[in-house]
């Protein structure tokens, strides 16, 4: 396919963050269903590894059209003015600059931003709001949120959705089944931002901007599901939309 037809750009391309895995070695590490979901729903996919170079992010941030936050390791408290409970998971320090670099500039340069699990706890972080650190020991009754892996293909909890939002609009139902392998949720939510889908144990499942860009987080994994539950697909395509400048709604 032709990137451009009649001076139109036909694919955007779209940013995917990536881990780090120390091992022996250190490597650069994404899932692919990311990938294929970009993919399928019209878009170029590019990973893009940590880097320390703030230069370096603003070249990025050229390149590309829009950006997808991938899940991962706990965002360290520190960055929203709690120190760690025993609970805390594994964090990153220059995953977690890195992101923040990105993400502040995506959102300052208008570029539509889909964030997923850790993706989702980003947006509403880096807009000054803060986070469970553990589900299980700060929300009463609350549901297992952390399934195995092998779950991650269907759905595990059910969470709803508030019909005056743009995720209602996308998937055009009040209630729907999602995978879910977290332990941390939004807690206090961010400025400018309104929760949208929640589980039973009021965990927020799904955030968004009040403004008019594009600025969508889900707390589950819509790419592990989407081959089986294609309207989830909707939420890929509405963001490369919005990455090509259309409004698809
Ligand atoms: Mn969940």
């Amino acid at each position: 396919m032709d990137y451009f037809i009649g001076g139109e750009k036909m694919r955007p391309i779209i940013g995917i963050t990536s881990g780090l895995k120390k091992d022996v070695r250190i490597n650069s590490c994404l899932n692919y269903d990311y990938v294929a979901a970009i993919n399928s729903a019209g878009g170029i996919a590019v990973i893009l590894p940590v880097i320390t170079d703030e230069n370096q992010l603003d070249e990025y941030i050229k390149i590309i059209d829009g950006v997808v936050f991938s899940g991962g390791e706990d965002i360290s408290p520190y960055y929203y003015g709690e120190n760690p409970t025993k609970e805390i998971g594994k964090t990153c320090e220059s995953r977690d600059s890195f992101e923040m670099g990105l993400i502040k500039r995506a959102i300052s340069e208008n570029k539509p931003v889909l964030g997923i699990c850790r993706g989702m706890q980003l947006i509403n972080v880096v807009l000054g709001g803060t986070l469970h650190q553990d589900i299980n020991t700060q929300i009463n009754n609350s549901l297992e949120h952390r399934s195995s892996e092998d779950q991650l293909g269907s759905p595990h909890h059910r969470v709803k959705i508030l019909e005056d939002s743009l995720l209602y609009k996308l998937l055009n139902e009040r209630e729907i089944g999602v995978n879910s392998f977290h332990h941390q949720s939004v807690k206090d939510i961010g400025t400018g931002l309104k929760p949208v889908a929640f589980s039973s144990d009021g965990v927020v499942e799904g955030i968004e901007t009040t403004k008019s860009s594009f600025l969508l987080g889900v707390q589950w994994h819509p790419e592990k599901l989407v081959d089986n539950y294609p309207n989830l697909g909707n939420i890929f395509s509405a963001f490369i939309d919005a990455c090509l400048g259309k409004k698809r709604i």
